[in-house]
């Protein structure tokens, strides 16, 4: 583990501080002659281990202390495994920032809030462009196709190195509704260049999957023969906010059923807004507000709720549990489920699926028509992950963005191809990458994912998390001992037990009373001397006896062993 560490002059450097073995924040640097790159800022997503975290950060110590050394951040795309981390770590990097239109305004839009928005330097690159003040580095952009519009590959050089391909997300698709398809010729160019690629650091997300990712215009024909199926519902949909094709797709199919469309939720309003300013969503009706769609008869209207990972304050959620003020579904109505599962949630998609459910509304989704998918995938599959290698030839693969499974699967393949060094990235190891020697790790720096609570950020494995976790399952007790400096209690013990009794009810005050006997009892049958709580030994030896009573009664009494604290005043 390093804090700092000594450069080699030429030598190029690839330093991935999230996006390998989870999926989410994505943070690549490259480094070289003292300066660092950084290729996104994502955030991470918690999972059911995590209860009560709402988001995650990559851990960006080492890049804090080295900030100085930064020469920019350059953003492939606007999902928020990519730029949502911006908002959050910025400040401590205070780096100029290059994105494409559409990801600057979500940019500026996420920014708008803060204090120090005008501090930032953001410059928007036209798509498929080149940005020259990142000396020592050399950045050009690739167009490439995505669930989202102006995803980017990008062409990293230094020096006098063969170039990186930092690949960011993207598929290749001819009919990709909105946005560009992936330039296929610029790929193919680069392989045919004089000193070829020195490496590709790749999506794989979808290594695992044979043959080629489906269209998007799979899903907008589709949409329009499905929302037929239903003539006398109305219609939901669920997709990711950002998927500006998909709402795209959803908008055209409802024009062609005779229905209006209309958004609920701030994300899908932000999305359209910004997709609108940026020239996209030119030749669709507007979409209505929720309220306005809800007034229209079933049969007319079209709704895309924001929501489909189940994220409580959303509209699908807020729907499921009956509190959203103007979406009450009727029996009868169907809700499109157009979108991906991210691995963790599905538990809470389900529950939130299942309440849709019981209000008798048919959930349409990949599932129940596998033949005519409502979602397809922005990720490349294996037949097109074989064809980008057949193009740029590299020298060195490097798997990233994906869980461990994937990015050796993604290794596999690479190799399979004839890439002569591929190794798996792994969040926190610094690489170097070079011509003759391939890819080698020399050194690691302090990595993980903190939580993002307020104004703080924690590491996941953060004490005060643990004990919020262990409270989640066990509860907490809380005791108070009062003593009279005669080695007696002043009073009777008092007691808390959050999350075991219900302290409003006679019942629940019962046991209270009945667990400060216990207590009372284990400290009264202490020798004097250590009740008269003379030094802190004797009072630490009184807390404790006064702690394991407790914790013993309520064990005793639900099986549970609560996280339990005892304050001791003498
Ligand atoms: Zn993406
Ligand atoms: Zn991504």
């Amino acid at each position: 583990m390093t804090d700092d560490f000594t450069w080699e002059q030429d030598k190029l450097y690839f330093l991935p501080l999230g996006g390998c073995g989870v999926f989410g924040a994505n943070l690549t640097l490259y480094g070289y002659n003292g300066k660092w790159l950084m290729v996104d800022c994502g955030m991470g997503f918690p999972d059911d281990t995590m209860p009560s975290i709402d988001l995650l950060v990559p851990d960006i110590s080492f890049l804090k202390a080295q900030k100085d050394r930064i020469v920019g951040c350059v953003l492939t795309h606007a999902h928020e495994d990519h730029i949502g981390g911006l908002e959050y770590l910025w400040p401590d990097l205070k780096c100029p920032l290059y994105a494409t239109p559409f990801a600057a305004k979500m940019i500026t839009d996420k920014f708008s809030e803060y204090p120090w928005k005008d501090q930032v330097r953001l410059h928007t690159v036209p798509m498929g462009g080149e940005i020259k003040n990142l000396a020592p580095f050399h950045v050009s952009m690739i167009n490439v196709a995505h669930s989202i519009p102006e995803a980017q590959s990008l062409v990293i050089t230094a020096g006098n190195l063969p170039p990186v391909l930092h690949t960011g997300d993207w598929k290749m698709d001819l009919t990709p509704c909105v946005g560009e398809v992936t330039d296929e010729a610029a790929f193919a160019a680069l392989g045919q260049s004089e000193d070829g690629v020195l490496a590709i650091i790749g999506d794989s997300t979808n290594a695992m999957l044979d043959g080629h990712s489906r269209s998007e215009e799979i899903v907008y024909k589709n949409l329009v023969k499905l929302f037929a199926e239903y003539p006398d519902s109305r219609i939901f949909v669920t997709c990711f906010a950002s998927n500006v094709a998909r709402i795209h797709s959803v908008a055209r199919a409802a024009a062609e059923n005779g229905r209006h469309a209309g958004l609920s939720g701030r994300s899908l309003w932000r999305s359209y807004e910004v997709s609108k300013s940026c020239g996209y969503m030119q030749d669709v009706p507007p979409f209505l507000e929720d309220r306005e769609v809800m007034a229209l008869p079933r049969e007319k209207s079209v709704l895309v709720l924001t929501g489909s990972q189940g994220e409580s304050r959303a509209s699908v959620a807020k729907v499921a549990r009956g509190e959203h003020p103007c979406i009450k579904p009727e029996k009868g109505d169907v809700l499109f489920f157009s979108a991906l599962r991210i691995p963790g949630n599905e538990a809470t998609i389900d529950r939130a699926l299942t309440r849709f459910w019981e209000m008798d509304v048919e959930i349409v989704s990949n599932k129940t028509v596998p033949d005519t998918p409502v979602h397809v995938s922005g990720h490349p599959y294996r037949d097109e992950l074989t064809q980008l290698y057949s193009w740029v030839k590299p020298k060195i693969a490097v798997p990233v963005h994906g869980e461990a499974m994937q990015m050796d699967h993604h290794a596999e393949l690479a190799r399979d191809c004839g890439v002569p060094h591929v190794m798996a990235g792994q969040t926190g190891s610094i690489y170097t990458l070079c011509p003759e020697n391939g890819v080698r790790v020399i050194d690691e720096v302090q990595c993980g994912l903190l939580a993002v609570e307020g104004e703080r950020m924690v590491p996941v494995d953060h004490e005060s998390l643990n004990v919020r976790r262990r409270i989640t399952f066990n509860g907490a007790v809380v005791v108070s001992l009062l003593m009279d400096g005669h080695g007696s209690l002043k009073v009777p013990p008092q007691i808390s037990a959050l999350g075991i009794v219900d302290e409003t009810s006679g019942e629940g005050q019962d046991i209270l009373a009945k667990a400060a006997e216990a207590v009372a009892k284990a400290v009264e049958n202490l020798p004097k001397e250590l009740r008269l709580c003379r030094d802190d030994g004797a009072a630490h030896e009184v807390s404790e006896k006064a702690r394991i009573a407790a914790r013993k009664f309520f064990h005793n009494y639900c099986g549970k062993r609560p996280q339990t604290r005892v304050h001791l005043f003498v």
